[in-house]
């Protein structure tokens, strides 16, 4: 599986605002967008000419970058989503949001989603008692996320867990304490506080 790995704060400085990508640095004075606010490159400091086409991209790469995906993944997330009844943006960010490498760090056991994603692999987290390590799984209503038991003691989860900086949403309900967090809805849009518009990615595939 190809992934990204150059520094993901020069992702934060293209789109010009911060996507949260490297947990409690992004809350220090020592992120690079602060210190940096223009884009990365030669010609990070040029003037751009604004377009709707540039609109629409930039907010799809944002959204895409927030959940650290590729765009081959995201793609396919889109597809799924034209597939569900309703509104296609929307059902886009709900199926993002329900992915498990999300839910694990918005439930605060991780400090971002790239260490979720990595922690799952490694096969640290059970649903419903059985090991799942597949980042991109989705979460359905009433399934219990579970750390297991010899992962609870690792840095990475007990850093998260000490520093409680995740703010967790109502769909989910999170046990600290027992490394357990209980999928209690389907989110909804509403729900997802991400200050992204939706609709302008949908705008973009349909061209
Ligand atoms: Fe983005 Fe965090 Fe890096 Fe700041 S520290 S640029 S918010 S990833």
């Amino acid at each position: 599986m190809a992934r990204y790995i150059d520094s993901v704060c020069k992702l934060c400085r293209r789109e010009g605002e911060k996507l949260f990508l490297k947990g409690a640095r992004c809350l220090s004075d020592k992120c690079s967008l602060q210190r940096r606010s223009y884009a990365p490159g030669q010609h990070g400091r040029n003037r751009i000419k604004p377009s709707s086409y540039r609109t629409q991209l930039r907010e799809k790469q944002k959204i895409k970058r927030v959940y650290h995906l590729l765009e081959k993944q995201f793609r396919l997330t889109f597809e799924d989503a034209l597939r569900i009844k309703g509104q296609t943006g929307a059902n886009l960010l709900i199926l993002l949001e329900r992915r498990l490498d999300n839910v694990i760090y918005r439930c605060g056991f991780t400090e971002s989603r790239k260490q979720a994603r990595q922690l799952i692999r490694h096969g640290h987290f059970l649903i419903n008692g059985k090991k799942v390590t597949i980042p991109s799984y989705r979460v359905r209503t009433n399934e219990e996320i579970t750390i297991r038991e010899k992962s609870r003691t690792i840095v990475p989860v007990q850093a998260a867990i000490s520093a409680g900086h995740s703010v967790v949403p109502d769909w989910l309900h999170v046990e600290p304490e027992a490394f357990k967090c209980i999928v209690s809805r389907i989110p909804t849009r509403e729900d997802i506080t991400l200050p992204a518009q939706e609709q302008l990615v949908v705008e973009l595939y349909s061209k």
